[in-house]
């Protein structure tokens, strides 16, 4: 693994790289992906006072050999294949691309934000918690990639963290984007210390009833999901997930798909609710005290990274994450 440089001081656990926008022009007819979504979050938070530029964590950009711990040598040839890399990405484009342009434009992003959610497991168990502002490319797995995931972020995060840290055992993965979380899923197929809480649409991508017995506890929804259909789904598994398992870690994939309008998560969940969720898994996590890591995931439109900001800044008023807490009142 690449030596993540940890400076703790005046740094806040917020995971971030310019380095993470992807460069191409995607066309919107072919896959709806907001390439700024990093920067725009970033800068957002910058604008309200909860970070300074500079006070973010950097992380590094994964290599070949970082990779590898997860990933298969027939996988990591493939991301070096421009063709094999049109398959994962869904856009037939990229297979005309030059392999150095796919690198700078889209993979080396990838690569940066990857290595942010290793870093962001380290972050929060330094911090209790942590946000990386990418990652969470859950359809990937160590053989394979599909649906825009090419590089096994939430495997490499939790495999990195618990070989360095061996009290680290039992991690939660969390996974509330609209899609199904496949791939960290088949990579943990044989390991009952991952448990997976993953609530998405049955009739949405990737459809994979394989890897959905491996979910722990779940709900597959119908599309069109409102608040009061979906709010009341979260706080009864992360109920349920609290009875069956004490985690060391939670790992949770917060993708913003399932937003009312979203073209690919067909859900309609209202912005109040989006920011209630993620209020509803962190106060899980701060109230049992669990370390926690919230990773990206999907989201594809333009208010999105506005939307996360202001759940990020949610989080910060409920919980007293980023601001430095006032001062108790002297007793008299
Ligand atoms: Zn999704």
């Amino acid at each position: 693994m690449a030596q993540q440089a940890f400076n703790s001081a005046g740094q806040k656990p917020v995971i971030y790289s310019p380095s993470y926008d992807l460069t191409v022009e995607v066309s919107n007819a072919e896959h709806p992906v907001d390439t700024r979504k990093s920067s725009n979050v970033f800068n957002e938070l910058v604008r309200r006072g909860l970070i300074a530029a500079g006070q973010e964590m950097a992380p590094q950009r994964l290599n070949d050999s970082d990779l590898a711990a997860v990933h298969t040598p027939a996988h990591l040839e493939r991301l070096h294949d421009p063709v094999s890399l049109a398959k994962i990405f869904q856009v037939p484009a990229v297979g005309r691309m030059a392999m150095t342009d796919i690198d700078q434009e889209i993979l080396d992003p990838m690569r940066y934000q990857a290595g942010g959610s290793v870093m962001a497991g380290e972050a929060a168990l330094e911090h209790g918690w942590s946000v990386n502002l990418g990652g969470g490319y859950h359809h990937a797995s160590s053989d394979h990639g599909h649906g825009f995931c090419a590089i096994a972020d939430v495997t490499l995060a939790v495999q990195a963290l618990r070989a360095k840290h061996p009290e680290i055992k039992n991690v939660m993965i969390i996974d509330l984007d609209a899609h199904q979380g496949d791939g960290y899923a088949r990579d943990f197929k044989d390991d009952p210390s991952v448990f997976i809480v993953d609530v998405y649409a049955r009739n949405l991508f990737p459809k994979d009833e394989e890897a959905q017995e491996r979910i722990n506890v779940g709900q597959p929804m119908a599309l069109g999901a409102n608040d009061a259909e979906y709010l009341p789904v979260i706080e009864r598994v992360l109920s349920d997930a609290d009875k069956d398992f004490t985690p060391d870690f939670i790992f949770y994939i917060a993708g913003t798909d399932i937003l009312d309008g979203d073209p690919l998560g067909h859900a309609s969940v209202s912005r109040q609710g989006v920011m209630e969720r993620d209020e509803m898994v962190f106060k899980y996590a701060q109230e049992k005290e669990i370390p926690i890591a919230m990773l990206f995931g999907g989201g594809y439109q333009p208010n999105n990274a506005a939307l996360i900001a202001d759940s990020i800044e949610n989080l910060d008023r409920t919980f007293g994450l980023l601001r430095p807490k006032a001062a108790p009142k002297p007793s008299i």
